[in-house]
């Protein structure tokens, strides 16, 4: 096991309706020596690609993204997730499904902070069924900009997110799969990653 995943036995729990609760150390209450390896490792696995930015959504993946952007040294931008209805021109917006509040949101990021052919590191804290990510690189290449790979913390494997965006073509990096939960067990079985 990985230091993720031992955390995530540690101090994960799984609850109903295939969510993993990890806000004692990643999402509410954060172990900053932890995020602090989480963006060492992203900066390992995407060490031969170019990054100009780091992109990620609010809320909770702001905290992680801040560490990858710091070991990356780039500025980190973040899609804010916006009520009005009437959004001028110079926002790139998508539409994103939330995973665990089941609303949509329009999220946006301004124009100002995202340009044609700036090489892109998309980073999120959980992957499920993928509309965050799929938000995330829709607007990413509305400005022309180069999504070079998304990195994520923990990826639910039972889900199909994964598996529709690295069959889009897009370069993958989760540093924890889970492949299989049990909320009334608390048995969490990950897929072996090299
Ligand atoms: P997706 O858009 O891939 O369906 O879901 C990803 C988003 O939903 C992430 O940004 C994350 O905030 C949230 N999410 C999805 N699954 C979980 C989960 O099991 N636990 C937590 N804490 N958040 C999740």
């Amino acid at each position: 096991m990985n230091f993720l995943e031992e955390r995530i036995v540690k101090d994960g729990i799984i609850k109903s309706g295939n969510v993993l609760k990890v806000d004692s150390f990643l999402n509410h209450q954060m172990d900053i020596s932890l995020m602090e390896e989480i963006g060492r490792e992203f900066k390992r696995r995407f060490a031969h690609k170019t990054i100009d930015k780091v992109i990620t959504i609010e809320a909770s993946g702001i905290g992680i993204a801040a560490f990858v952007a710091k070991e990356f040294g780039v500025p980190l931008v973040f899609a804010k997730k916006s009520k009005s209805i009437n959004i001028d021109g110079d926002m790139y917006v998508a539409e994103v499904e939330s995973f665990t509040h089941k609303n949509k949101n329009q999220v946006i990021v301004s124009k100002r902070f995202l340009h044609e052919g700036e090489h892109i590191l998309i980073v999120d804290d959980f992957l499920a069924n993928g509309c965050a990510l799929q938000g995330l690189i829709s607007i990413t290449e509305s400005a022309g900009a180069v999504v070079e790979g998304c990195g994520i913390v923990i990826e639910k494997g039972f889900q199909f997110g994964g598996r529709v965006i690295r069959n889009m073509g897009y370069h993958v990096e989760s540093l924890a799969i889970v492949d299989a939960m049990d909320a009334e067990s608390g048995k969490i079985t990950f897929r072996a990653q090299d």
